[in-house]
Order: C-alpha cells, then sequence, then structure tokens
C-alpha cells in the first residue's frame, strides 16, 4: 500500500520533487549508520516554570548532522523515517539519550525532565510501553521527570489501541503532552479522551500574543478550560518579553521559545540551569 501510493507520488512528481524525493529516501537508508556514528543527535530547549521562574525541564528535538549535507532540520527527516517503518529506531534513540542526559544531570545535582516527541504511528505498538518502563529503569529515571509530545491528529483521537497505551503510561507515572494544540481537527474529541497531563498550544497561536486581539481570546479561553480540567499548560514559541508577560498574566504554566532559550547541546542546558539556579 504505502509502496503503491509512493509510486504514485513518483509519477506525478516534477523532476525538482523527483530529486526530493530521492534524497528522503537515500537519507532514511542512512538512518542506523546515523544513529550509531552519533550524526543523529539531540538538542535540548528549555521548558520555563513561570511560577519558580525556573528551567525544570526540556524538550529533546533531534538533530542530523549530516557528514556531506550538513545540518539537516526534523521537518526534512522525521515525516519520511515515519513514511518508511523506522519511527521507532529514532525514537527509542531520542529516547534513550533524553534519559541518559537526564541521568547526568540529576547526577550532579541538577534535576532537569526531559520531553520527547512520539510519533503517533508508535502509540498503536504493542511494545511501547513495556520499552518505555525498561529505558526508565535502564536511567532510574522517575517517570514523572518523563514527557511524552504526542501531537494532536484526528487519527489518534478515533484510536482506541492508542488511548489506551497513553493510560497505562500515565498510570506508570508518565506524563502526557498534546503537542501543537489548535492546529488539529478533533480537539473536543481530544479533550475528553485523551488521559493528557498537558496541551501544548502551538506556536502559530503565541507569536503574535502581545498584539493580537483574536490570539490573546484563543489562548487565554484555552488556558482556563485545560486548568477546569485538570491538565497544565504551555506556551510554545515565546519569542518576546512582552508575550511573555502576557502569559504570566494569563496564568500560563510553562512557557519555551526562542526568548527563554533556543535548542542546544545537553552540556549548554545543564550550564544554563546551573547558572540560573546560582542567579
Ligand atoms: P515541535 O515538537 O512542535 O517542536 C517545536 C519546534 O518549534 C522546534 O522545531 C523548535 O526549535 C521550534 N521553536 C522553539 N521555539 C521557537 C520560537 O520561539 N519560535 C519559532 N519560530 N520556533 C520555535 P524543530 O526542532 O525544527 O522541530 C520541528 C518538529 O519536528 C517538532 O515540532 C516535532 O514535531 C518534530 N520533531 C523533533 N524532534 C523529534 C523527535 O525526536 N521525534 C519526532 N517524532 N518528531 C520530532
Ligand atoms: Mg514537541
Ligand atoms: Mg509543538
Ligand atoms: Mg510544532
Amino acid at each position: 500500500q504505502r509502496a503503491h501510493a509512493a509510486g504514485r507520488r513518483w509519477e506525478r512528481a516534477s523532476a525538482d520533487e523527483r530529486e526530493a524525493i530521492d534524497w528522503q529516501l537515500s537519507l532514511v537508508g542512512e538512518l542506523d549508520q546515523a544513529i550509531a556514528s552519533g550524526a543523529l543527535w539531540v538538542a535540548y530547549q528549555p521548558k520555563l516554570d513561570i511560577a519558580s521562574g525556573r528551567i525544570t525541564s526540556a524538550e529533546a528535538l533531534v538533530r542530523w548532522q549530516h557528514p556531506r549535507r550538513g545540518n539537516i532540520p526534523p521537518d526534512q527527516f522525521v515525516p519520511s523515517v515515519e513514511a518508511h517503518g523506522r519511527a521507532q529506531a529514532m525514537t527509542a534513540h531520542v529516547l534513550h539519550t533524553a534519559l541518559a542526559d537526564a541521568a547526568s544531570w540529576r547526577k550532579i545535582g541538577r534535576p532537569i525532565g526531559v520531553a520527547v516527541n512520539v510519533s503517533a504511528t508508535l502509540l498503536s505498538d504493542d511494545r511501547l510501553v513495556a520499552e518505555i518502563g525498561a529505558a526508565l529503569a535502564r536511567w532510574r529515571i522517575p517517570a514523572d521527570m518523563l514527557t511524552l509530545e504526542v501531537t494532536e491528529s484526528a487519527a489518534i483521537a478515533s484510536a482506541d489501541a492508542a488511548i489506551e497505551r497513553l493510560g497505562e503510561l500515565r498510570q506508570m507515572g508518565v506524563r502526557i503532552s498534546i503537542d501543537d494544540y489548535g492546529t488539529g481537527q478533533s480537539t473536543m474529541t481530544y479533550l475528553k479522551r485523551f488521559p493528557a497531563t498537558e496541551l501544548k498550544i502551538d506556536k502559530s497561536f503565541i507569536q503574535n500574543l502581545a498584539t493580537s486581539r483574536a490570539d490573546l481570546i484563543l489562548v487565554r479561553s484555552t488556558i482556563d478550560l485545560a486548568h477546569a480540567l485538570g491538565m497544565c499548560v504551555v506556551a510554545e514559541g515565546v519569542e518576546d518579553a512582552d508575550c511573555l508577560a502576557k502569559l504570566v498574566e494569563l496564568g500560563c504554566d510553562t512557557a519555551q521559545g526562542w526568548h527563554i532559550g533556543r535548542p542546544m547541546p545537553g552540556e549548554n542546558l545543564a550550564l544554563m540551569q546551573a547558572w540560573q539556579r546560582a542567579a
């Protein structure tokens, strides 16, 4: 089925598009090698806990430093990795790297939680829950220091197996975040069925918060709604001080964005957090 769809896509494609498809295909073929060599690495973007003013967690964002093609952003390889059934390998690598880093920060007295992005396709994999449990045990990380970010999509909201799996992870103590909230089409079903601890408002609603009346109204009511349902709220795409000030005013729990910090290597994150604690 997949190969068939790819074939049709290929037939309709222009020369440029064919080159892009070829490129992504050959990239996926290099995935295992990239994992083994360290070319596939993890950057961390700090999440600011607004109440305490501290960096208490960070989002793990995968990066591919390609020997010939340079730094490739995730938008250019994650979708094809997923389409070719390799999401499990990539995610396992990111998860273990993030938990290993969290363990090393904990050891030096700087506890920082980690958030890992999980492809929707993996939620229907029977092994997911056991694998996450084993990874937490291996790195001796308390389950509530791990958040799984799942992008809002209609497919998950209607999949009983995925909802069940997320419920099992919740039981273990793992935190679940609805990523890119507001961009999907299944909002009401989601909030009703999804056992989430956190709602992460998409950056398209946050970036102009200080100047857009519509965004302000949407974000304010989303924060109130999430709180009424017992969820925490994270704003992504916080690019300036005015935006952060508005979020404080609205009672948002956590802020993430360039104004707080860009995605960075793990060593830098630990330094940033130490410096902030001293201040
Ligand atoms: P996401 O999970 O929604 O991650 C947030 C994206 O917004 C990141 O892009 C981050 O660098 C960017 N960002 C953060 N702050 C700001 C800001 O203030 N302004 C703007 N304009 N952008 C900001 P990035 O790293 O390019 O990642 C893109 C997407 O790739 C992620 O979106 C996520 O869906 C996916 N991704 C990244 N790592 C992984 C992974 O390990 N597994 C999976 N399945 N997907 C991943
Ligand atoms: Mg995310
Ligand atoms: Mg997001
Ligand atoms: Mg996003």
